[in-house]
This record gives structure tokens, sequence and C-alpha cells, in this order.
């Protein structure tokens, strides 16, 4: 039986295993061999934290004041110089404050980030149970939102299965993370709601961006975890094997000299 979720157990390892997550299918959909190494706690990817840790503190400070003093005070040692706040904060988290204060500056976006913050909801996508947290949601407005940082909001990203570049949002899968909260809040609350990406970049003079999700995007996405899930399920359970991408650090880490490859058809991206 699946215990209940809240906030102190929604990013532990038993609900990765008993539900699912816009973040962990995405894992899977780029690297089953990493995402379930991962996954098991047999591997951990050395990534950088501090863009996360960024967005956390964003994130917090729009939560309310209390959330941000306590990410703040859990937070030192990440947050401020040797980790001694007499010793000032580091230069991110001086980005951070610009980038809050580049919202916070916007009359309109104050008007949009109304409603409830960070809240848990939950459902079923084609037989899996799933979960989500949303940044900000408004039943009575039929809206929901989420913040995002970003280095520079018109980058290109190449998509290695559209053929195509794309914009960041689609890169990081918002589409798909869109269209799961739109049916589990419909799921948790019976609302329709439309979702909002309010985007803010990283850059010294901070840009900012407010996006909507065509609908046929979001289905698109719905469609590709009906098709896609059946296995990513069979994979965690142990029943199918995963897949190796064979050019994530993972799978680089774990490789041994196998099949010969004819020059013009090593793939790049
Ligand atoms: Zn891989």
């Amino acid at each position: 039986m699946t215990k209940t979720l809240n906030n102190s157990n929604y990013y532990s390892n038993e609900q990765d295993w008993a539900t699912q997550s816009k973040s962990w299918f995405w894992k899977f959909e780029q690297c089953e061999a990493e995402a379930l190494a991962e996954l098991k706690g047999v591997w951990r990817p050395p990534q950088n934290l501090t863009p996360l840790l960024v967005g956390n503190y964003l994130h917090s400070y729009f939560e309310s004041l209390e959330a941000h003093q306590q990410f703040i005070e859990a937070h030192k040692k990440e947050l401020y110089r040797y980790g001694n706040p007499e010793k000032g904060i580091k230069q991110e988290f001086k980005k951070a404050d610009n980038m809050i204060h580049t919202l916070e500056a916007d009359s309109n976006f104050e008007q949009l980030y109304q409603g409830d913050k960070e809240v848990i909801v939950t459902g079923e996508l084609f037989g899996v149970k799933w979960r989500g947290k949303i940044d900000c949601l408004n039943l009575d407005r039929h809206l929901f939102l989420d913040l995002k940082t970003v280095d520079d909001i018109h980058k290109k990203h190449w998509s290695e299965s559209d053929h195509q570049y794309v914009s960041f949002a689609e890169s990081r899968g918002y589409d798909m993370q869109m269209a799961v909260y739109q049916e589990l809040i419909k799921q948790t609350f019976g609302v329709e709601c439309e979702p909002l990406i309010i985007a803010v970049s990283k850059q010294d003079v901070p840009d900012k961006g407010v996006f909507s999700v065509p609908d046929s995007l979001m289905a698109a996405q719905l469609d590709l975890i009906e098709v896609d899930q059946p296995h990513i399920e069979a994979v965690k359970h142990g029943t199918e094997k995963p897949a190796r991408c064979e050019h994530c650090e993972y799978c680089r880490s774990t490789k041994t000299l196998n099949d010969v490859i004819d020059i013009d058809e090593i793939p790049f991206y």
C-alpha cells in the first residue's frame, strides 16, 4: 500500500518506486540504463547541483517568506562563501536575488502568480500512479503556473528525437510536465486548468517571459507516455532489460568495446 504523499516524502526513493513523476519518466526517456541505476541507488550522476539550488532558492522565495528562510537556513553551506554567512552570499545566488527582483518588480507577475503554492497532485495515467507538485495553482481562474530558471530563454537546443532545434522549454520536456500536471489537477480537483510557464534568465540583466503550451504539444506528450510507459514499468520491475544510450556518463563509465562501427556511421548529436 502506498503511503500518503506529503511534502516530507515527496522526493523520497520510496515514492520514486511507488509512483511515476515527470522527472523520472524523463530520465528513463533519456537513458533507461542510467535512470534504473540511479533509481536503484547504484549510480549518482556527477552533476553540478548549483543550478538546481538556484531554482529552489527562487521557488522558495515565491512560496513564502517562511519557506525562503527555511531554505536559506538549511543550505548555508552551499549559499555562502566558505559556508560562512559573514563571508557573503555566492555570486550565483546574488544572481538569483537579481532574478527575484526582476519578477517582483513586474506588476503583471504579481497579478499572474496568485494561487496556492507547491500543491501536490496525484492521479493515474494509463494504469500507473503518478505524482506532481504545482508551483502555483489557481482553481478559480482555471490556471496553473510554473516558474523556470534558464540560462538564456532564446538559446537553441538540438533535439535528437525531433532532428531539429527546439526551445529550452521543449528541450527540457516542459510540454510533458504541463500535460501531466493538467491531467493530475483534473483528477485531484476535478477542474480543467491551463498551464503557463514563467521563465526568468540567469543573464546579468535577466530576461523574462510568460509562455503557454499548445494543446497539440501536450496531447502528443500524453501519447508518448501511453506508448513508452509499459516498457518503462517493465524495466522498473525487472521484467524487461533497460536500453543503454551508450553516450551518457553512466553508459560511458560502464562500457566495454563490443561493436565495431564504420567511421561514417558514428552517431553524432
Ligand atoms: Zn546512457
